[in-house]
């Protein structure tokens, strides 16, 4: 994969709310950092993703009178995990991680700014119609095939790396560079789900 432009690295939501002691902490979440420092300088084409949300967005427990965080609810689009409130437009949680030190990433892709529509992928929002424009950037670049790492493992780079399948690239994930949250066996279900999928599971 070394400098081979056909091949990007989707880093995906490495933002201090997912970091031990953010809003929606996923366990060891900083381990991934240096790993992604570290694999990042092979790839000429990287592209970061934050999660971007409105301070009100339909994802949030806190929007949902007699709800809880990690509640499942069904909205229009089908069913949504509700969470705490993370990663609002412009704080110091949606931010990217200080240690992350990827200089040459060319891309960062924000995500989930819809206010009713939540947006695990880098690719398709969850109303699974609405695109981000990220597959056609990819595209226009020559990309055939990505490799996602990241935060968290079961679900937005679970769903980027499904999409880039449903979008006609190859896709892995590279596993020492993620950490999942796991609710209820969902770490497991991911990697099936990935294995199911075509998507190759990569070791750093
Ligand atoms: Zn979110």
């Amino acid at each position: 994969m070394a400098a081979d432009s056909a091949v990007a690295l989707v880093v995906v939501d490495v933002q201090n709310d997912f970091l031990p002691g953010g809003a929606l902490a996923v366990p060891q979440g900083d381990a991934v950092i240096p790993v992604i420092n570290r694999i990042a300088r092979r790839y000429e084409q990287v592209v970061l993703t934050q999660d971007w949300h409105p301070a009100d967005h339909v994802s949030f427990a806190s929007r949902h009178p007699g709800r809880a965080p990690f509640d499942t609810i069904t909205l229009p689009y089908g069913a949504q995990t509700l969470w705490p409130d993370h990663c609002v437009q412009g704080t110091r949680g949606a931010a990217l991680a200080d240690p992350l030190e990827v200089p040459h990433a060319q891309l960062i892709l924000r995500k989930g700014w819809h206010r009713e529509v939540d947006s695990y992928s880098a690719f398709l929002e969850a109303d699974r119609a609405t695109r981000t424009g990220l597959d056609g950037w990819l595209t226009a670049r020559g990309v055939q095939e990505v490799h996602v790492c990241g935060l968290a493992t079961d679900f937005c780079v679970l769903w980027t790396a499904l999409d880039a399948r449903r979008f006609g690239l190859r896709a892995a994930v590279i596993e020492p560079a993620c950490r999942g949250i796991d609710l209820g066996g969902s770490l497991a279900r991911a990697w099936e789900e990935m294995a199911r999928a075509g998507i190759a599971r990569l070791a750093a």
